[in-house]
C-alpha cells in the first residue's frame, strides 16, 4: 500500500471480539456485515481506507497450521457511526472445479450470521484519505476494491467542501454494490461526481441507464472525467486493474507522491520496482545533520535513511528484493535479523517478536542500523 498522508496513528493492541448486529446482501457477490465490540471498552476508531484483520477457522493443513487464517476486510461504513465497523466481502467461489472455495469470504458468506461473534485486530494500514489536504480528490476503484473509497466518500461528503471525483469500475448491475449509498452520499452536497463503468452491462442495466461507461477504464475515459488539475489519487482494486490503471494514470503525468494505491491480495509495488512515495513525516531521531545509515551486510550495501521510507522501502530503493506480502506488519513474511541498532514500529506487528527480529514493512531506523540482508 501506500499512503498520502501521514502514517496513521491508530494503536491496534491484540485481538477483541466482534459481534456481528447485521448482516446485509450488497449485490449478487458481496455482503456486508456491521460489527460491535462484544466489550464496548473494546472500540478502537479507524480512519476511512484502514482494514481490520480477521481470524477465521480454517482446514488445519499447512495454509492454516494453527487452525485459522488471518485475512484483511476494510472498512467501508461511516467513521461517524461510532461503535460499530462494517466490512463488505466478496465471495471468492473457486474458480474452476477441483479447487476450493476461498476459506474465509465463504465463511462468513455462508456461516456467519446475526448474533455470531468474529474474532479481529485493528483496525490498522496507512491507506488513508488525507483529510487535512485540500486538493481535489479521485477516488477509482475496481470491483471489491471499493470498500475503502465508500468510506472515505462518507467523510469527504460530510465534513469537506473538497472536489470528488468517484470512478468505479465492476461487471455489471448484478455485482454492483453500493450504487444507492454512493449515489446518495453524491447528492448531499455540490462537488461530488460519480461515474459507473460496466465492463458488461446487462440489458436490464441498460434500460434502467445504471452505468455511465461500458468497457474497461481507459486513457480517453480518465481524460474526458478529469479536467486539467492536480488531483489527489486513491486506487484500490484488485492486481491486474490496479497495474492497469496505475500505468494509466502515470501516464497522464500525475507523479507518483499524489497517488495512494491497496491491493486487496499480496501486495506488490506498481512503479517498476520502486514503491510509490509515502509522505509521511521525517522523524527526528538524530540530531540535525546526523545522517542516518542503514547497512544491508550481506547485500555489502550502505544506504542513507531519507527520513521517511520504511525499512522494506528502502531496501527496494536499493534494488534488493527482500520478501514481503501484506505490507502491514501482519503476515511476518518479511521478517529480518536486526545485527545492531534499533527500529520504530510506526504500524505494530500482529505477532511478538523476538530480540533481534525486525518486520521491514513497518518499521523505521531509530539511529543507523544493520540489517542481515
Ligand atoms: C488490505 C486488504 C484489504 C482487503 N479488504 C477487503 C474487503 O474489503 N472486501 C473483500 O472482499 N476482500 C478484501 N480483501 C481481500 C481479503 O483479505 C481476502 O483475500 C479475500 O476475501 C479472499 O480470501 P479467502 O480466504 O476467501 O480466499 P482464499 O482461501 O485466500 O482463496 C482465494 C481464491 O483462490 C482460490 N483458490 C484456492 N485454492 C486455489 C488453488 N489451489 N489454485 C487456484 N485458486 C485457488 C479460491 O477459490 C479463491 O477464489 C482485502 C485484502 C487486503 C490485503
Amino acid at each position: 500500500m501506500s499512503s498520502l498522508s501521514a502514517r496513521a496513528n491508530t494503536k491496534s493492541s491484540g485481538f477483541r471480539d466482534l459481534k456481528v448486529v447485521a448482516k446485509t446482501r450488497e449485490s449478487a457477490i458481496i455482503t456486508s456485515f456491521l460489527l460491535e465490540p462484544k466489550d464496548a471498552r473494546d472500540w478502537r476508531p479507524y480512519e476511512p481506507g484502514q482494514f481490520l484483520v480477521f481470524r477465521i477457522p480454517g482446514p488445519k493443513e499447512a495454509s492454516a497450521p494453527n487452525g485459522y487464517v488471518l485475512r484483511n476486510y476494510s472498512v467501508s461504513g461511516s467513521t461517524s457511526d461510532v461503535g460499530r465497523y462494517r466490512i463488505s466481502v466478496k465471495r471468492e467461489a473457486s474458480p474452476r472445479p477441483g479447487l476450493p472455495d476461498g476459506i474465509s469470504s465463504t465463511f462468513l458468506h455462508d456461516e456467519i450470521q446475526v448474533g455470531d461473534v468474529l474474532t479481529a485486530e485493528g483496525p490498522r494500514g496507512d491507506f488513508v484519505l488525507d483529510t487535512k489536504g485540500n486538493r481535489p480528490v479521485v477516488l477509482l476503484s475496481g470491483g471489491v476494491g471499493l470498500t475503502p473509497m465508500v468510506s472515505m466518500l462518507h467523510a469527504l461528503a460530510s465534513d469537506d467542501a473538497r472536489r470528488v471525483i468517484f470512478i468505479h469500475a465492476c461487471e455489471n448491475g448484478d455485482i454492483h454494490a453500493f450504487r444507492d449509498e454512493v449515489s446518495d452520499l453524491a447528492a448531499l452536497r455540490p462537488g461530488i461526481t460519480v461515474h459507473f463503468c460496466y465492463r458488461c452491462p446487462t440489458d436490464l442495466d441498460r434500460s434502467e441507464g445504471r452505468f455511465n461507461s461500458e468497457g474497461l477504464v481507459s486513457r480517453d475515459l480518465l481524460q474526458a472525467l478529469l479536467p486539467l488539475d492536480d488531483y489527489d489519487f486513491y486506487l484500490c482494486g484488485p492486481p491486474p486493474f490496479m497495474q492497469a490503471v496505475y500505468t494509466t494514470v502515470r501516464e497522464l503525468g500525475v507523479p507518483k507522491e499524489r497517488v495512494a494505491y491497496e491491493f486487496f491480495g499480496p501486495a506488490t509495488v506498481l512503479d517498476g520496482g520502486q514503491p510509490a512515495i509515502v509522505a509521511s513525516p521525517a522523524a527526528e531521531i538524530e540530531p540535525q545533520g546526523t545522517t542516518v545509515t542503514v547497512e544491508f551486510r550481506r547485500s555489502g550495501i550502505k544506504a542513507a535513511w531519507d527520513g521517511t521510507s520504511s525499512l522494506l522501502e528502502l531496501a527496494e530503493d536499493q534494488g534488493l528484493q527482500p520478501e514481503f506480502s501484506c505490507r502491514a506488519g501482519v503476515c511476518s513474511t518479511c521478517k529480518s535479523r536486526l545485527i545492531g541498532g534499533e527500529v520504530d514500529y510506526f504500524e505494530d506487528p500482529l505477532d511478538e517478536l523476538e530480540p533481534g527480529e525486525v518486520l521491514l514493512c513497518c518499521s523505521r531506523p531509530r539511529g543507523s542500523i544493520v540489517l542481515d540482508i
